[in-house]
């Protein structure tokens, strides 16, 4: 296959993306980083997503970085980072150019950390700063992956939205309560929080990031994966996990794999239809603490809904340069069934928000490389909360709207008038859900 024909594949659902652009594929991208904050934790997460993200979304990318050791609690501590982060954008794309080498006058400079060039992109805890140096975040050295993951992810999304010579406008976000709102002090993360048994229904873009990114803070989980599609090209660049020799290959062995290299152990996948699988349908009480319902398969929620589940986390990506978390705590939060009625059916099985969908009801699997990642991160978050004592996401819903401009908006989801959380038994729910990790927040 020719290369052009190759990456037109590779990025056709960018193509049907409204109002997206491709990068130009011509020039170079230079990832830079200070050298304090690429001993942190923080600097690190940052170097990570920033190489795994942009080496999805331009073909040639320069690391002018010093080989440096891995820290805790990442999974791969006391590896070199330039190296693992090189061979992961190749294995991502064979045919692009990607390289250890000094910056160039010509090259686009992505620079990570605090101060140190014009522009800078810093994350710290939860919060994230990308716009002209210095970052006005305070120091923070907490082993948290959000507020720096989440800082390259925007400096992508206005690379996204602008191309390269996009103004350099400056964002906050905090990731703590989804508002720009910076003072106040925030609870740091618990080291290695015990997350209990997670079942991740869809493996597809958003459900490997939402795994990937969890898995740079802890590996203190057991997994069930369920999703029946195989990796396509077309894949690719939207999950921080899929390689090009992960084509064809079903999606939730790939995330299996993904996940072991990690270190988890406790683990299983399902490539079946959720409900073709027993473990889904003859659940015990009590049985998985969460579900990440990151799918919109035929009736999945529908599915998820009748059996009576525990709490849900999961992102979502719409059609309009949006991402978004959303929770649903059973007994307090309307149901996922409340947003995605039966009638939004999306063939795609991509965890794509129907809510934004065009009006026509055209389903197309269309969304951009960003978004997955912001989807992926911000449902990470709320996961990681859930360790917090006393945390509750309050609205249920969390938006990341990327166009034209950074804005990060709260809206809970509104119960549905004869939805079928209405007439379910509260009795029945919370005999179902007892002993589950997060029981205490149907309280
Ligand atoms: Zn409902």
């Amino acid at each position: 296959m020719k290369d052009e024909d190759y990456y037109d594949v590779r990025d056709d659902r960018l193509f049907r993306y409204p109002d997206a652009r491709r990068l130009d594929q011509s020039r170079w991208i230079a990832i830079r980083a200070a050298p304090d904050y690429l001993r942190s934790y923080a600097g690190q997460v940052a170097l990570l997503t920033a190489a795994n993200l942009l080496g999805r979304m331009a073909r040639r990318v320069a690391l002018d970085i010093l080989p440096t050791d891995m820290v805790q609690p990442l999974p791969w501590a006391g590896e070199d980072i330039v190296g693992f982060a090189l061979a992961q954008m190749q294995a991502a794309d064979p045919r692009g150019e990607y390289l250890i080498r000094p910056a160039h006058d010509s090259d686009h400079i992505v620079f990570l950390g605090a101060s140190g060039a014009p522009v800078v992109t810093h994350g710290a805890g939860w919060l994230a700063y990308t716009g002209p140096a210095p970052s006005p975040l305070p120091a923070d050295d907490a082993a948290n992956p959000i507020g720096a993951a989440l800082a390259v992810i925007a400096m992508a999304a206005q690379l996204a939205a602008h191309g390269f010579d996009g103004p350099p406008a400056a964002v906050m976000l905090n990731s703590f309560d989804w508002t720009h709102e910076f003072g106040a002090p925030l609870p740091a993360l618990p080291l290695g929080a015990d997350l209990g048994a997670l079942w991740a229904v869809g493996a597809g873009s958003v459900g490997t990031a939402i795994l990937y990114f969890l898995t740079l803070a802890t590996r203190n989980f057991s997994a069930l994966l369920f999703d029946r599609d195989k990796v396509k090209r077309e894949n690719i660049t939207r999950s921080p996990v899929f390689a090009d020799e992960d084509i064809k290959s079903d999606k939730a062995q790939v995330l299996e794999a993904y996940l072991r290299r990690c270190g988890i152990t406790d683990m299983a996948h399902e490539p079946v239809m959720l409900h073709e699988s027993r473990k889904w349908t003859d659940r015990a009480s009590g049985t998985p603490d969460l579900v990440i319902a990151a799918a919109n398969e035929h009736n999945v929620r529908h599915l998820i809904e009748s059996l009576l589940p525990p709490v849900q986390i999961y992102g979502t990506t719409g059609r309009n340069w949006q991402a978004s978390v959303i929770r649903h705590v059973p007994m307090v939060d309307p149901c996922s069934c409340c947003l995605f009625p039966e009638t939004s059916y999306t063939p795609t099985g991509c965890a794509t928000d129907p809510e934004a969908a065009p009006a026509d009801g055209q389903q197309v699997d269309a969304a951009l490389p960003h978004l997955s990642f912001a989807a992926g991160l911000m449902a990470a978050a709320e996961i990681l909360k859930l360790s917090l004592p006393g945390y509750t996401m309050t609205p249920n819903r969390s938006l990341l709207y990327t166009k034209p401009e950074l804005r990060l908006a709260r809206a809970g989801v509104k119960l549905r008038q004869g939805c079928v959380c209405g007439a379910r038994s509260r009795a029945v729910h919370e005999k179902m859900i007892a002993g589950s990790r997060y029981a205490a927040l149907s309280g």
